[in-house]
């Protein structure tokens, strides 16, 4: 066993890591938890291994700062945090169908979405066979056409779940489909059907279940959305859903990538760089090969337009990103040496490279560059 300071210092020996500061993570969290009423929870959305973080170290820091229920998307990822001794709720975000997988979520107090009658009969028959109450989530469609029961029908199904003797009603929840748009008319929307929703359930003697809707987004933009629970995942990361939402809160980024210069070599002018020569030395160069590529997380599209930290300065990559090395060009900074640290995403110096500046040139949106770095990095705790 390696011990805790062998531990933080483990990336010497490592060729790409990815930090993750456990300061930045507790500062979003409560800074988040301050902008929710007091009666609202806060579900830290961490699917995906925390959005790419690490689920179980993101898990054990929010819930110690703020947060008091966790959102996975599947089983396994609910089991292994209940397996690492995780104790606070649990809602899976995905839909569930299997009688096995129901007995998974029950074994391990895991609440499921559901959408359906049907659904609900499979979680009901087994809570039957167990004499024991199991918790549920209800979800409606609003507009999003993903999960969910549509709105319109809502009513009844809420109905029906209620009248099956062994399942709990713990929440009723929706999601929005474009919070993130500075235009408000579809959240609004969706938010005046929810709310429709729970006025005829609360007519019905069913008002006092747990209502939450609110994605990042919904939680930055709009307080009205807040309801009894928000579930946030990108925000507490350190990065804002969208430009317009910036500022409502202080957030940091949690995540910064870093590799090391493994080779140095001068090449003559003319001379073809990588793959398919994409990039032509237009004169005699300083050329750093770096230990981090596409199989890591670096997305291969992003061959010619990265920009990488090298001593707190700019440079550009050259040539095709390959499957674990990638090349930058280094000709005006001097002084440079194999093993020195290169940062691809954080800070270093004065600058700071971002995840939204890899997402516009990508034409894609931050969520799936940060789900995209793979295990291969080990993720390193620093605060
Ligand atoms: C992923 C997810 C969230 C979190 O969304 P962010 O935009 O990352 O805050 C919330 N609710 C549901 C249903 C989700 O699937």
């Amino acid at each position: 066993m390696l011990s805790q300071e062998q531990l933080t210092r483990s990336h010497e020996c490592e060729r790409a890591w990815i930090e993750i500061d456990l300061a930045a993570l507790a500062a979003n969290t409560q800074h988040l938890r301050q902008w929710l009423a007091p009666t609202t929870e806060l579900l830290a959305v961490v699917k995906a291994d925390a959005y790419g973080h690490g689920a179980l170290t993101v898990a054990q820091t929010v819930l110690a700062h703020g947060a008091t229920w966790l959102g996975v998307a599947t089983i396994p990822e609910g089991i292994a945090l209940r397996q690492a001794g995780i104790t606070a709720p649990i809602l899976v975000l995905g839909s569930v169908n299997l009688p096995v997988q129901v007995q998974m979520m029950a074994e391990w107090q895991l609440q499921p979405t559901l959408s359906t009658p049907k659904q609900a009969l499979i979680f009901s028959d087994y809570a039957d066979h167990l004499r024991e109450p199991l918790d549920v989530h209800l979800m409606i469609d609003t507009g999003m056409s993903r999960l969910g029961c549509p709105w319109q029908d809502a009513v009844g199904f809420v109905q029906f779940v209620q009248r099956l003797p062994h399942l709990r009603i713990q929440g009723i929840y929706s999601h929005f489909a474009s919070a993130d748009d500075p235009d408000p008319s579809l959240m609004r929307q969706q938010q005046a059907y929810f709310e429709q929703v729970c006025q005829d359930l609360a007519s019905l003697g069913l008002g006092s279940v747990r209502r939450h809707m609110a994605n990042s987004a919904a939680t930055l933009a709009n307080r009205s959305s807040h309801y009894d629970m928000v579930r946030i995942g990108l925000s507490l990361y350190g990065v804002y859903p969208a430009p317009h939402l910036r500022d409502v809160v202080p957030l940091r980024p949690v995540m910064q990538v870093r590799s090391r210069i493994t080779l140095l070599k001068e090449i003559p002018a003319h001379t073809g760089i990588s793959y398919g020569h994409q990039f032509i030395a237009p004169k005699a160069m300083k050329i750093a090969v770096v230990g981090i590529g596409y199989a890591d997380g670096v997305p291969r599209l992003l061959s010619n337009k990265l920009e990488v930290l090298v001593q707190g300065q700019r440079v550009r990559q050259v040539g095709a990103i390959t499957m674990d090395q990638l090349m930058i060009d280094v000709s005006d900074i001097d002084g440079l040496q194999e093993g020195d640290v290169v940062t691809l995403l954080g800070e270093d110096g004065e600058d700071r490279l971002t995840v939204e500046t890899w997402a516009d040139t990508l034409g894609t949106i931050t969520w799936e560059i940060l789900c995209g770095f793979k295990n291969r990095l080990p993720r390193i705790p620093v605060s």
